[in-house]
Order: structure tokens, then sequence, then C-alpha cells
């Protein structure tokens, strides 16, 4: 990065200790910092903006109208969508995925196939399990290729068949870093005549994200893990499909018209978004997209992919560590295990007593887990404002632990 210290300066929390030791954020996955110019326009939304969309003819509600219509542009252009009515707000990734599965597999057959990954995170998974049991259709999952990094594409070639109507896979694994090759899946998903959704969760704020050059269908992704606040995220939908789903929600916003028998539903977007958004969330998005817009999609997965290579390379000098993941030009997320006797809780704690952030646990990857063998895992990752000073201090840490555990 040009100017690591002015980034570093835009998150407060990145000055706090944790006991004595300054916090080193490498939690990125799970959520990453905010910068003070986004948790300014929420607060200055709440003092100054703060009434409800879409409902008021006044000054304020116009403004608050206003400003989360052109979040929605703007998330329009960062995704390069054909148009803004494709952008549904929703919660998060969760709800996006939990959107498509409820509606768009309501149109589908007893018989009928969803294809994931055994690389999702759950919320890529049970949503699909849901709409299985509610429809009667079959679950199937893509396993890993023997390196245990990358999916098995022959096996995916040979899941994808007649009666496969959904493909929903991740861009980026939030346990191995690996970087799905997302339009030739979206591709082969086409070919069958079925769809494509992308769980870009994990890619956004890493890569340049084109839903066009992905040829996607559907891509979810929420604002919380790309600097942007927690509560709000985006569901793409091609304009088509879009059309013939059914609400997956009714209320407020969503309606054209309501008798007590029977309603008719809004045009897009608001088909889709019932009752009162998180408005002033929603207006920070658009603050979060012009902070990484000006950062630098680019610089900053050049600047993490430096740090990733940085530390990954200390650790593969020092035996005893467990790596999984190695996909070539995986995202900068190293999770590991050390040693046969200490947990990933172990050493996550051993970590934050050193001020270390990292997350331990099954990271809402269960089957991923039982495929690598293992009931959890350590996760470190790197984002925007993590330093060169702090990769080495995590490896530094990875030491010392070794030297407790006499690895
Ligand atoms: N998909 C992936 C790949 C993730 O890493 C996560 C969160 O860690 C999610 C989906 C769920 O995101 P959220 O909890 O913001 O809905």
């Amino acid at each position: 990065m040009t100017d690591i210290d002015a980034i570093r300066a835009q998150f407060p929390a990145l000055a706090r200790n944790i006991g004595d030791a300054p916090l080193i954020y490498l939690d990125n996955t799970a959520t990453t910092q905010t910068p003070r110019e986004v948790v300014d326009a929420i607060t200055d939304a709440y003092y100054h903006r703060k009434a409800n969309v879409h409902r008021g003819v006044h000054t304020l509600s116009q403004e608050a109208t206003d400003a989360m219509e052109a979040t929605r542009r703007a998330v329009r252009d960062f995704i390069n969508a054909p148009s803004a009515e494709e952008i549904i707000f929703t919660r998060g990734t969760t709800e996006a995925i939990n959107l498509v599965a409820a509606s768009y597999c309501s149109l589908l057959s007893p018989g009928d196939e969803i294809v994931i990954t055994v690389m999702e995170h759950h919320s890529n998974i049970v949503p699909w399990q849901l709409a299985a049991q509610r429809h009667g259709l079959r679950l199937r999952a893509v396993p890993l290729a023997a390196d245990l990094s990358t999916l098995d594409l022959d096996a995916l070639a040979g899941m994808i068949g007649e009666r496969t109507r959904i493909v929903a896979f991740t861009a980026v694994s939030n346990v191995l870093g690996t970087v799905n090759p997302v339009r030739r899946i979206v591709d082969m998903a086409h070919a069958a005549g079925a769809v494509a959704l992308v769980d870009a969760a994990q890619a956004i704020a890493h890569q340049s994200v084109d839903v066009q050059a992905w040829d996607a269908d559907f891509v979810a992704f929420s604002a919380h893990k790309m600097y942007g606040p927690t509560g709000v995220g985006v569901l793409y939908g091609r304009r088509e499909l879009l059309e013939k789903m059914p609400p997956y929600q009714g209320g407020g916003e969503m309606i054209a018209h309501v008798d007590i028998e029977r309603s008719t539903w809004a045009d897009l977007p608001f088909k889709f978004e019932a009752g009162t958004p998180d408005f002033i969330g929603l207006a920070a998005l658009h603050t979060t997209i012009q902070w990484l817009t000006r950062t630098g999609l680019q610089a900053i997965a050049d600047h993490e992919h430096m740090l990733l290579r940085r530390a990954t390379d200390a650790i593969l000098d020092m035996p005893g560590i467990q790596l999984y993941g190695d996909a070539p030009g995986k995202c900068a997320i190293i999770s590991f295990l050390m040693g046969p006797r200490a947990s990933a809780y172990d050493i996550g704690l051993l970590l934050d007593q050193m001020g270390i952030a990292v997350r331990t646990g099954h990271h809402c990857a269960q089957p991923l887990m039982h495929v690598l063998g293992v009931t959890g895992v350590v996760r470190a990752s790197f984002a925007a404002y993590n330093t060169e000073a702090e990769a080495d201090a995590f490896v530094g840490a990875l030491a010392r632990i070794r030297r407790m555990l006499r690895l």
C-alpha cells in the first residue's frame, strides 16, 4: 500500500491494546474493521437524516430515500450489474442466499437437483437443504480434488446433468482461501440449462467483482466483510429470473396493491425488500464503496498477497505447523494447526494473550472440516491495513507457541 500509516489512521480500533500488547487484527475473513468516514456517515445519518424511506413526502424522508437509492446505483457500478433494479438489499450474504433458495426453488419440481460444493460456508448449504426438504429436491456436493485445496472440476462436470437446476458455489473459500474459477463453473451450469449463484462474501473486498464478466445469475455479499457496516448486504439477480420469482417475505414496501384476500407485487427491486430496510447502513455502504474504490482493490489485493507470501514462507520453515489450503493465487487466508496436541482453541487463546486476533473452530464449514479430517483450524487473514511488522509478529508468536508446545 502506498501509505499504510494513513490507511491505519482511519481505523481507530487498530490503535487499541489487548492487555499490554498492541492489537494485531487478523480476523478479517470474519469481519473487517470499518474506516472512520463510514462510521461518520452512519452517525451523520442518525443525527440529520433519520426518516423512513420511500413513504414520505417530507424533505428528510426524500433525503434518506435518495441516499439509499444512490447506494443502489453505486453497488450496480461497483459490481458492473446491468441495472440498479437487479440490486436487492438484504441483511447480508446469508439472507441473500436464503432469498434465492426459498423463492427460486419454489419454481422447481421434485427430483430437480441443486449442486453445491464441500467448501461452502453453512450459509450456502443449509438454505438449500431447507429448500430441498420442502420441494423434494436433491442436493449434491462437489468434492475437493486430491490437493485438498481446489474443487474437483471433473467431478463437477459429472455431477451437472439434465436435472440440475442450480449450481451454487463460493468465489473464494473462507477457510482455504482458494479462488474458484467462477466463469468456468458458471459456463458449466449454463451449458446444462441451470442457473449459477456465486457466494461473493469473501471475494468482494479482495478482487474486483464483475457480475457480467462472471455471467452469474445470482451474486451475494455482505457489507461488513468489505469494511462496511454490519446488517446490510446485497443480492444481485438477473432480471428475467427475479421477475418470475415469487416474493420472499411479505410486508410493507413490496406490494403494488393489497386487499384482504390477495395482493399484487411492487416492481423490482422492491418486490424483494419487505419492511423498513437498514437505510442508514445502506447509505453508509455507499461511503464504503467510495472508500474501497479510492483505496483501490488491486492495491489491496497486491498488499494482502505480499503479506500472505511473507508469513507463509516463514511458517513453511517451521516444522510442526500444518497448513490447510495452498491453491495457486489463493486469497490472504492462512488456516493451520500446530502439533498433534494443541487444539485450534488453545492456539487462538495463546495468540489472543499476545494481542493477536484470529478465528478458531469450524468456520461455519463443517463439511469441509470433515474432508480435511479435523474438527477445527486456526485462521489468520490479512486486510488492507495489516503491516509487514504485524505479519512478522504473527510468525514470531507462532514460533513462541511452538517452543511452548516443544514442537
Ligand atoms: N459465505 C462465505 C464464504 C462466508 O465467509 C460468510 C461469512 O463468513 C458467509 C457466506 C456468511 O456471511 P454473513 O454472515 O455476512 O451473511
